[in-house]
């Protein structure tokens, strides 16, 4: 478990993380997103005892992770593993060469290596390229590679830092459906940086929104993106962003899996006498199962009435951004 209270980090007078505040239980899979520069790789870097920090508390299974140094330091960080979006493997290093790394640095003997490696590469789907260099394999390969890498020392967290973000979309699937089953078969805490947002979609199941060194936003991801806060949106930004294109207001509806199954807009157009525009419509798949949205144009001066008849029948909605009143 990781516990983090008022944890503030500065480079010299800039304030790299500002009073953050996170609890991530063991087992579970956690997103952490935010622009380029607000801090995500650094409160990495503060969760595995990388780098310092000035004030607040950050344990790490009951360990405040600043009192730590030497041997301790390095046992600690030993039950952390961490992948990067660079790979980071040891170019003049074979595939298996790579793996046994970290357990020749603990002096393990060769037949223990020689076990767990095998083992690893099995797990990663990367057996038959155990003799091969790092330059000989594709950019998923070489994650894979890492991935094996990170998890020799039996870590009970692992750290994924833009760790799909050099791969093409469907290979970035793939690694995460790997991270995912990993997390599933070896009960190890993930943290999941990432701004791709379908990657976060389907593997995460809370997520911390990072905005300049400052925690903004946090939650369950289906709620979270069902409902985006706003620093949420700012972030989505031009990805998900639909402009009204009448001038009406933009409503997003987000009917339950039995509500999805009738015909809803339909339904609500000939009861009000009034037609509908659909900006856009999609099921999403996450974690725990998928979400349906619609996002529609309502007339100005119709709003009232449309959301008397969704809060009739208890259907969700949100207003977006762009909208005209987007009040509630
Ligand atoms: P992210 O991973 O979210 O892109 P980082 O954690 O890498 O962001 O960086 C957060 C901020 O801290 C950035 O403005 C960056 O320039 C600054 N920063 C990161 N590491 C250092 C460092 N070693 N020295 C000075 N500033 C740093
Ligand atoms: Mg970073």
């Amino acid at each position: 478990m990781i516990e983090i209270r008022g944890l503030c980090k500065h480079f010299d007078d800039f304030s790299a993380l500002e009073d953050i505040h996170m609890t991530m239980e063991s087992g579970k899979v956690y997103g952490l997103i935010g622009q380029s520069g607000s801090g995500k790789s650094t409160l990495l870097r503060c969760i595995n005892g990388l780098t310092g920090y000035e004030s607040g508390s950050l344990k790490v299974d009951g360990v405040e992770v600043s009192t730590l140094s030497g041997l301790e330091a390095r046992r600690f960080r030993r039950d952390i593993g961490m992948i990067f979006q660079q790979f980071s493997l040891l170019k003049r290093l074979s595939v298996y060469d790579n793996v046994a790394l970290p357990m020749r640095c603990w002096k393990y003997s060769k037949s223990e290596i020689d076990k767990r490696v095998t083992e690893l590469l099995e797990l990663v789907h990367i057996a038959d390229k155990r003799d091969a260099l790092p330059t000989e394999l594709s950019g998923g390969q070489k994650q894979r590679v890492a991935i094996a890498r990170a998890l020799t020392m039996n870590p009970k967290f692992l750290l994924c830092d833009e760790a799909t973000s050099a791969l093409d979309p469907n290979i970035a699937e793939t690694i995460m459906d790997l991270l995912s089953d990993i997390n599933q078969q070896l009960g190890i805490t993930m943290i999941v940086v990432t701004h791709q947002l379908s990657i976060l979609k389907s593997s995460c199941e809370q997520v911390y929104l990072l905005e300049r060194g400052r925690l903004v936003a946090q939650g369950d991801i289906t709620s979270l993106f069902s409902t985006p806060p706003e620093a949420l949106r700012r972030l989505m930004g031009s990805q998900e962003a639909v402009e009204p294109t009448g001038g009406g207001t933009v409503l997003r509806l987000l009917p339950t899996r039995q509500q999805a199954a009738q015909p809803i807009l339909s339904r609500m157009a000939r009861e009000l006498g009034q037609d509908f525009s659909v900006l856009k419509a999609d099921r999403e798949q996450y974690r725990h199962g998928a979400v349906t949205y619609l996002i529609i144009e309502v007339p100005n001066g119709l709003l009232p009435q449309v959301r008397d008849w969704l809060k009739l029948r208890q259907i969700a909605w949100v207003t977006e951004p762009g909208g005209q009143t987007g009040k509630e």
